[in-house]
Parts: structure tokens; sequence; C-alpha cells
């Protein structure tokens, strides 16, 4: 049997960050909690991705934008966790879960137990393959969603000064990107299905 915790979160993303915060605030014991995330890094703001990190001068690098910005910018570093007993299970991917047990597996093979199950497993990118097209995993196509996607970005973009992207997407990410791109010096196209972009404020 492996660990058991009063509390998991599953996923390690925005959510987790802020979720982890409020726990602390209402006095959560430390070795109760545990965050279970894919991603290599301790829960981060990941609107930052497609703003400060793409800068080409000064761009926002961890631990400045670990969360919670939003929460008197509060940084929640690897740090925190560890100084708050809140135990951070990175690089680890949940392949299932057993509610009836109330057990998760892990991809290593790892059986991790807990009496409340938050899931925060946010969302992804859709691929091209969704669209009926083949080669989201060729050379010089970027995904953006994590930091590992963004940090890609970025070597292209390094290597293709004054060259040309062509940006999928005409919401705010399609934006932001693509106004990056042009700060990086790189001759963007926008493509997308509607006549406008797609810049809602609800
Ligand atoms: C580039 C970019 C810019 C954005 N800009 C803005 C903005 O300006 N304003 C705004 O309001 N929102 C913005 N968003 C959206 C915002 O980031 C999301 O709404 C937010 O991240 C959702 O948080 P979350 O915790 O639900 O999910 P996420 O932050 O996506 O986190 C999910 C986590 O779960 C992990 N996970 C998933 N499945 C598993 C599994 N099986 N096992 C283990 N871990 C798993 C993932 O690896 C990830 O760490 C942006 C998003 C992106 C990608």
């Amino acid at each position: 049997m492996g660990r058991a915790f009063v509390y998991v979160i599953l996923g390690g993303g925005v959510a987790a960050g802020y979720a982890a915060l409020e726990f602390t605030n209402r006095g959560v014991s430390h070795g109760e909690l545990c965050i279970i995330s894919e991603e290599p890094v301790a829960p981060y703001e990941r609107p930052a991705l497609s703003k400060g990190f793409l800068l080409p001068e000064d761009p926002a690098r961890l631990p400045a934008f670990h969360t919670c910005v939003g929460a008197n910018e509060e940084k929640l570093t690897p740090t925190w966790y560890i100084e708050h007993g809140i135990e951070l299970i990175l690089g680890t991917r949940v392949k299932s879960a057993d509610v009836r047990r109330k057990t998760l597996l892990t991809a290593a093979g790892e059986t991790i137990s807990y009496k409340f199950l938050i899931i925060a497993t946010g969302a992804r990118a859709l691929k091209l393959e969704e669209f009926g097209v083949n080669g989201s995993d060729a050379e010089n196509v970027c995904h953006l969603r994590d930091l590992a996607d963004a940090a890609r970005l970025v070597d292209l973009m390094q290597a293709s000064t004054g060259g040309k992207a062509v940006v999928i997407g005409g919401g705010y990410i399609g934006m932001e990107v693509a106004a990056s791109l042009v700060i990086n010096n790189i001759n963007v196209s926008m493509v997308f299905p509607e006549p406008h972009c797609n810049c809602k404020f609800l």
C-alpha cells in the first residue's frame, strides 16, 4: 500500500494552488493534504505562459509566477508547501481511480489513498488530429498549455527571428501569442473560423 492522505487534489494547476492556500487558511494539519500533478513543477499562474513568459526582455520565469498572485501576491513556492506540510507529488500521472476503495493508481504503479478527493485536472489544448488533420507532433508545430509548451515556443521564437508564423485560434490565447510573436520580431498570420477575433468579456 502506498501513501495515504485525508485530502488529495488531483491536478497541480491554478485551482490546486489556490485550493492549497485556502486549505492552510482553514488550518489543514501537516501531512493531511497532497497534490498530485503530471507537471514537474509546483502550481503556477498558467496565464503567464502567453504573456510575460514570452517576452524577449526580462521574461517571467519560475518561481516568480507560482500561484497565488491573485491572493495578496503570496507565492506558493516548493518551500512554502514543505513549510505547510503539504506533499507535492510532481511529474506523476494518475491513470485510474477506484472511488469505492478511495484510491488512485499512478502511471508509476503507486496506489495513493484519500478520504476526500478534489479533481482539478483542468483542460488541454485541442490537437490538429481532432480537426481531422495529421501533424500535431511535426517539427515547428507548437501547442500552448503548459510550461514545457511555452519553453519550446520560446526556443523556436529565438531561433526564428525575422521569420513567419501562423497562429491557429483567434481567442485570447491566440491574440496574446500573436502579439508576443510580433514583439519577438516574427511576422504573424492568424487563422480562425469566425469573421473577427473572439475575445469576449463575459
Ligand atoms: C496560455 C494560457 C493563457 C491563459 N490566460 C488566461 C487569462 O489571461 N485569464 C484567465 O482567466 N485564464 C487564462 N487561462 C486559462 C486558465 O489558465 C485556466 O482557466 C486555469 O489554468 C484552469 O485551472 P485548473 O487548475 O482548473 O486547470 P489547469 O491549470 O489546466 O491544471 C490542471 C492540472 O492537472 C494536471 N493533470 C491533468 N490530468 C492529470 C492526471 N491524470 N494526473 C495528474 N495530473 C493531471 C495537469 O498536468 C495540470 O497541472 C489561460 C490558459 C492558458 C493555457
